[in-house]
């Protein structure tokens, strides 16, 4: 059980945090901070939080457990904004989709006080942002990705994992280095591809006029390209080099898929084809078995 929690970033990720453990019975109250005081004050109504805080320090100051629920580039000047009161014994975690680059934030301004540190994804979310759709059962059945520093408090890296398992959450731990690299592969340049898919098809004169043909494959293959921007302008950033990657490799397969069809050979088409379909027949998405009761 926490006395105070702590949100810096009310919005989708911290405001369905809040709610989980409220809903768990796991924290007494809620403090809350947002970059406009208007968001903190729907927080506030919203009964995400309990007490609107006037700045990211106030969040943490008598807080046992904050939880950095910002756009990843925010990251850095949240540390900095914290910094003074990140003590031993108080669990700070963040939200984040990228991890190398929220780690090195970490290190560079928390420097030896990067022990309280759990760097955290959950694999959770919504392409609606925003308090107002926060959930209480956001995290259940999901995984949740840890990646510790090498200098993280074990006890509070044990209180990580304890605290998402205890809102219905899988957790797994990996480097930040591993995180990217998958998550590149399997978040990140789909959403990419998505915004420009959309784009290149709303964009042609008739695109009006194609999209309201478009059927249910349509609406499942494009539902992230509704994705907020400023969250994923952050994480395209942060993680160009390992997107770019996946990029150029997705580039090569296409040109290969194009060239056979250029080329009318429909036997290498189909194998191409086939390939892919009995790969994507066999995979199936890891979920947790949600806690019973959730
Ligand atoms: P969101 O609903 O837009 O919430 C972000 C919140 O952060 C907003 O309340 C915003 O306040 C606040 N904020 C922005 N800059 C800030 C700053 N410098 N200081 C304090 N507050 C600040 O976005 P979200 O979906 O919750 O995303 C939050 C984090 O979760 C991101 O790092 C994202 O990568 C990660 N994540 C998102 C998903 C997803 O599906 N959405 C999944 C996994 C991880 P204002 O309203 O005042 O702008």
């Amino acid at each position: 059980m926490f006395n105070q929690l702590g949100v810096i970033g009310c919005g989708l990720m911290g405001g369905s945090f809040a709610l989980a453990l409220k809903r768990a019975g796991l924290v007494k109250r809620v403090i809350g901070y947002s970059k406009s005081p208007s968001t903190t004050e729907k927080a506030k109504r919203l009964g995400v939080i309990d007490i609107a805080a006037e700045s990211a320090l106030l969040a943490v100051s008598g807080s046992d457990l904050v939880l950095i629920s910002v756009p990843v580039a925010a990251s850095e000047a949240t540390f900095k904004a914290i910094r003074h009161l990140v003590e031993p014994g108080v669990l700070f975690m963040d939200v984040g989709s990228t991890k190398r680059d929220v780690v090195d934030a970490a290190r560079r301004v928390l420097k030896d006080r990067a022990d309280c540190f759990v760097p955290a994804h959950p694999i959770a979310g919504k392409e609606v942002s925003g308090v107002e759709n926060a959930d209480p059962l956001l995290y259940s059945g999901r995984q949740v990705i840890l990646t510790p520093l090498p200098q993280t408090e074990p006890k509070l890296l044990q209180k990580a994992t304890d605290v998402w398992a205890a809102i219905g959450a899988q957790v797994l731990k990996m480097s930040p280095e591993n995180h990217d690299a998958a998550f590149a592969a399997v978040s990140h340049l789909p959403h990419l591809l998505a915004f420009a898919y959309f784009s290149s098809i709303h964009k042609q004169p008739a695109g009006k006029d194609f999209l309201s043909l478009a059927g249910p494959g349509f609406r499942d293959f494009t539902r992230i390209a509704a994705s907020d921007p400023a969250i994923w302008r952050d994480i395209l950033l942060a993680n160009k080099e390992e997107i770019l990657k996946q990029s150029m490799r997705f580039r090569h397969t296409l040109d290969a898929m194009e060239h056979v069809m250029k080329t009318g050979n429909a036997e290498a088409l189909e194998d191409l084809i086939r390939s892919a379909a009995d790969a994507r027949s066999g995979w199936q998405m890891s979920t947790p078995k949600p806690t019973p009761g959730r």
